[in-house]
């Protein structure tokens, strides 16, 4: 009898333990940013977000090879988050991802988060130096980031200083929301918002209006209709030449030929990286009218 009480005993702890793992391990999955960084966390933030990957005539990163160098400064190790891309072509991506960050510099090492096993994931996140975050569909990307907790663990890292490259569905959920990004969503997430490291939102690939006309027009028509609904949010959109460098609370555009159209509200701002390329200067001007 004794053996079958402390039995029952041992089930109902075990049963116990598991229900609060299951509720922790729910709790970390849905864990949101809901916040901007403060003033002080804010100032650690060193971060290049590219529109596109390949600048059309040019090879893959080469129109941001200086800018890439710069931001990661003397930062080797990196840790590429590859999970924008479809599963069964991260293992490729990683390997011509490595082979391109050895055309940037001969120091870089890259470790691919995928390839590392699911429970230790946290832990390389935690303890890298820098993170690449490539392009490809930006609902994947985030919803795999919420499992297991890893968005907020990154945000931690960057406003620790770890420098942040981003490359298109990358450089979308370093804002606050994706919901300007181009993709469809072809995979539920708990909620849009994302990193938070810049107060705006990011548009990659924006058309430039000289070149594309009609496509412009298109993409200037969703952009006023997402900043006439969502009144708080600047809207960045950033064309293919161009990157959004971030350096503490300085917004500025780099990359030849680059232009930044910035939205909110019914107003609408140009920068061009012709000029001197300072989108804080224009947000700022934009939230005072
Ligand atoms: N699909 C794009 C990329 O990562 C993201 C976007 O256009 O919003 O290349």
């Amino acid at each position: 009898m004794p053996y079958f009480r402390s039995a029952i005993c041992l089930s109902f702890q075990v049963l116990l333990i598991s229900a609060l793992c299951l509720a922790l391990l729910g709790c970390m999955e849905n864990s949101v940013i809901d916040t901007l960084p403060s003033d002080n966390q804010r100032e650690n933030v060193n971060a290049l977000l590219l529109s596109a990957t390949t600048n059309p005539g040019q090879k893959s990163l080469e129109h941001a090879k200086a800018d890439i160098t710069k931001t990661f400064g003397s930062v080797n190790r990196i840790l590429l988050i590859n999970y924008a891309s479809l599963p069964n072509r991260r293992d490729a991506y990683a390997k011509r991802m490595k082979r391109e960050f050895a055309q940037i510099g001969p120091g870089y090492t890259v470790k691919s988060l995928h390839a590392i096993p699911a429970d230790q994931r946290l832990a390389a996140v935690r303890d890298t130096e820098g993170f690449y975050v490539s392009g490809g569909n930006t609902f994947l990307l985030l919803r795999e980031l919420y499992g297991g907790d890893l968005l907020v663990a990154i945000r931690e890292r960057v406003l620790q200083g770890a420098p942040y490259v981003g490359s298109s569905a990358g450089s979308n959920i370093a804002g606050q929301f994706i919901g300007t990004t181009n993709d469809f969503p072809i995979t539920d997430i708990p909620t849009r918002r994302a990193l938070g490291l810049m107060a705006a939102n990011f548009n990659p690939h924006h058309p430039d209006q000289i070149a594309e006309e009609v496509e412009f027009g298109f993409r200037q028509y969703k952009i006023g209709e997402y900043v006439a609904h969502n009144q708080d949010e600047v809207v960045i959109g950033v064309t293919n030449p161009g990157m959004l460098r971030i350096q503490g609370n300085m917004l500025s555009l780099r990359g030849e030929g680059g232009t930044a159209y910035i939205s909110y509200r019914g107003e609408k701002q140009t920068v061009s990286s012709l000029a001197d390329g300072d989108i804080s200067r224009a947000v700022e001007s934009l939230r005072s009218r």
